[in-house]
């Protein structure tokens, strides 16, 4: 049998003592890891909060506001002049995306916190689909956009969902779609069912479209194209953030075609209950 030298055993002894050493290392920064780990995880707790409790106290002022305001403008303490009018409208509209900013970033913490209310019960999407587009018939009015709604002949299946978020999905789109196509567009809302247990929801717009170099941000939190701030169009870029983790909780899917000046259509697909 042939004999290790001397040197080798050596050689083998000084390794396994480094190795030794490395491993010890390697758990040292495992651990300052982990603990950096939960130090963040603390901190980003610690925001959320914050950021739930501060959206909680400023909504009762601005509702005050919006309150005092309104009771102006209903003339309750005597007719007012056009323009005094004409301003406390405008004082009375910002008022109101403040409070859209303060409900949307609650939301934004809730989703954050994992505390966000999720209770799916069956229902047909077409009920939903009424119904949103009863909410935004102001707007659309005011906005003259002409809304096409198609949908099959016959109510097809029920899909399990939250009825509330599922709800501001829909509500989220519609309003965009409008938000971003100049008046006298067309918005178009479809219902299909591609496969025997999918149903598809299509919303479209002829509106500014989203830039290519930007399409892949705009699910993120407070993103919005340029072309949309150009347009001087009110928006926090919270919702589609809020559309994208309400469908993920759904087991959806979402995504957008679009084309700058042309026009975008989002695609929602959903499970048909068996
Ligand atoms: P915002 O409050 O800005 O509307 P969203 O999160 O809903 O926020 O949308 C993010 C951004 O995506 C918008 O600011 C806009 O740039 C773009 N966007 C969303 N929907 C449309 C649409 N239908 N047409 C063009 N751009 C859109």
């Amino acid at each position: 049998m042939a004999s290790v030298s001397e040197s080798t055993v050596e050689e083998l002894r000084k390794l396994n003592a480094e190795m030794a050493e490395a491993s010890k290392l390697l758990i040292r920064k495992d651990l300052e890891l982990t603990r950096a780990n939960e130090r963040l995880q603390a901190l980003d707790k610690t925001k959320s909060e914050f950021i739930s409790v501060a959206s909680h106290q400023l909504r009762t002022p601005l509702s005050a506001i919006k309150w005092v305001i309104n009771m102006l403008l209903e003339g309750d303490l005597g007719a007012l002049q056009p323009e005094q009018e004409s301003i406390l409208r405008k004082g009375y509209e910002s008022n109101e995306r403040m409070i859209r900013l303060i409900n949307d970033m609650l939301v934004v913490s809730r989703i954050e916190a994992g505390k966000f209310a999720h209770e799916p019960i069956p229902l047909y999407l077409e009920d939903i689909l009424d119904n949103v587009l009863l909410g935004i018939e102001g707007l659309r009015r005011k906005k003259n956009i002409m809304v096409k709604w198609s949908m099959p002949k016959e109510k097809f299946g029920k899909v399990m969902v939250d009825p509330s978020s599922m709800h501001s999905v829909f509500e989220n789109l519609l309003t965009n779609a409008i938000k971003y196509t100049p008046s006298g567009g067309v918005v178009s809302i479809t219902l299909t069912r591609p496969k025997e247990r999918e149903a598809l929801v299509m919303v479209s717009d002829s509106g500014m479209g989203i830039p290519k170099d930007e399409q892949k941000n705009i699910f993120t939190r407070f993103y919005r194209s340029k072309n949309a701030i150009r347009s001087e169009t009110d928006g926090s870029g919270l919702g589609l953030y809020i559309v994208k983790q309400i469908i993920a909780k759904h087991y959806g899917k979402i995504w957008f075609e679009s084309a700058e000046d042309k026009g975008t259509t989002f695609f929602v697909s959903l499970d048909i209950i068996p």
